[in-house]
């Protein structure tokens, strides 16, 4: 590729990058990568470099990179039909077949898909949608939404209040009064050792149930979830969370929203992560793995129940005041329909879940014996490594140390991507379902290289 451009004085000048440290990078103390191409689970760049993804992304090009099927499917609609709304009726055979196959994918008592465009804008959907139905019941007063700390629901107004991250919080003047926090189902990094994981289980429930008293079960609308933490330290919950924490929402009338941005479709190896841990939402978020990002697309699934309501509603006041331009936009849902073939063509939910096992052992095997690896966790394809100073008292680095942040670097220059995940020192791992046991040993290799290299 050429080099005698300006692309890497223009990308500083001109370029406000999300999620980066703006300063430094303007300043060029921090690098920068123009991404140029990318075949099944490896990316390129204009520099020549070749890295194997092991993050997929942001944990959304799950099919892999390079799939000629969705590349033709996407020039296709865009010469035939590029653009037509789907308000008042209006649809394109994509948009339609798509809601079709997501039905018949989701868990039985789902209904209906509204599309979107990303994960936040359909987590602000799901709560327009959440206060929308306790009005046409006459509840007026049931609104606020219970969150996790540690949950990533997006960052947007509503949907960054959601996220249980201070980063995601800090100077923008959230979280909304209408967005309470309960406990992360982190069971390594509980407060008390000593307890079990019933016995942690009991703690959340617990401590939900006395969140649900303080504030009044008639003004609590739902409690939004991913199934596993994702962006907060990919965390999957304790055997028996979830069928807990549904028992105590259906007593007190509370919906369920399963933010399921980052597990649908297969990546914990289940079609969707609610049927991995026994939920049964009220609405499920889907989009990342949705198109494996070939396009942005994104979707609230609701449920029979909750639909009946939405339709009562329209029957008292007229038609939904809701909906975006480029909803259920034709690009991205033939992007979607070719993208979920592919995945029942390639069996690629069957190989996350076998090689899952598979990279899951090998990291293990290669390094959950050293000295500062803490926990080695995961389901399916959704796995991390957590460091910890001390094994025993699990006492975090210092964190002016940045280990993670040196682990991801000292990775990265062996050419394997992983994330350095936001709160702790957690190293994330979610490579796409393409993904072979080679490659798995090798990101378990090079990962035992880079921990020798940072911590000795
Ligand atoms: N929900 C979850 C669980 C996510 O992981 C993300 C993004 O990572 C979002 C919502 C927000 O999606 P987007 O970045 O497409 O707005």
């Amino acid at each position: 590729m050429l080099k005698n451009d300006h692309l890497d004085e223009w990308d500083r000048e001109n370029f406000f990058h999300p999620s980066t440290h703006l300063a430094e990078f303007a300043r060029g103390n921090i690098p920068q990568r123009v991404v140029t191409g990318g075949k099944n689970c490896h990316i390129e760049d204009r520099d020549g470099n070749r890295f194997l993804d092991a993050f997929s992304g942001l944990y959304c090009v799950n099919v892999g990179y390079g799939r000629q099927e969705i590349a033709d499917a996407i020039a296709t609609q865009a010469h035939q039909l590029a653009y037509y709304h789907s308000y008042v009726g209006h649809g394109t055979e994509a948009s339609i077949t798509l809601a079709k196959m997501i039905l018949d994918r989701a868990p039985d008592h789902m209904s209906k898909v509204y599309f979107g465009l990303s994960g936040s804008d359909a987590n602000e959907t799901n709560i327009k949608l959440v206060w929308y139905y306790n009005n046409v019941l006459d509840r007026p007063k049931k609104k606020k939404i219970i969150s996790r700390w540690r949950g990533y629901h997006g960052s947007g107004l509503m949907t960054g209040s959601l996220t249980g991250l201070k980063l995601f919080h800090n100077k923008f003047d959230l979280p909304l009064s209408q967005v309470i926090h309960t406990e992360a189902p982190y069971y390594y990094r509980r407060d008390n050792l000593d307890q079990s994981e019933a016995e942690f289980v009991a703690h959340c429930v617990n401590a939900l149930e006395e969140l649900i008293d303080r504030e009044g079960a008639d003004t609590i609308a739902a409690f939004i979830g991913e199934p596993a933490l994702g962006t907060g330290g990919l965390v999957p919950p304790p055997e028996g969370y979830w069928p807990a924490i549904q028992a105590v929402l259906d007593k007190n009338d509370i919906l369920l929203i399963a933010d399921e941005v980052v597990t649908g479709f297969g990546r914990l190896g289940t079609m969707f992560g609610s049927e991995h841990y026994g939920m049964k939402p009220d609405i499920i978020t889907i989009a990342k793995g949705l198109t494996s990002a070939y396009a942005p697309l994104s979707g609230s699934i609701v449920s029979e129940k909750f639909w009946k309501v939405l339709e009562e509603g329209t029957d008292k006041i007229g038609p939904i005041g809701h909906g975006w331009t480029y909803s259920a936009h034709p690009i991205a849902a033939a992007a979607g329909v070719a993208n979920l073939k592919l995945i029942d063509e390639l069996k690629l939910v069957q190989n996350a879940s076998e090689i899952g096992a598979y990279f899951k052992k090998a990291l293990n095997e290669a390094i959950g014996e050293h000295i500062n690896v803490g926990d080695v966790r995961g389901d399916g394809l959704l796995c991390a490594v957590e460091f910890v100073q001390d094994r025993d008292s699990r006492t975090y680095f210092e964190a002016d140390k940045k280990v993670s942040y040196a682990l991801n670097a000292a990775l990265l220059n062996r050419g394997v991507i992983s994330r350095a995940m936001p709160e702790g020192d957690i190293l994330g791992f979610a490579p796409p379902f393409c993904l072979t046991q080679k490659e798995a040993d090798e990101i378990a290799a090079k990962l035992q290289d880079s921990i020798a290299e940072v911590l000795g």
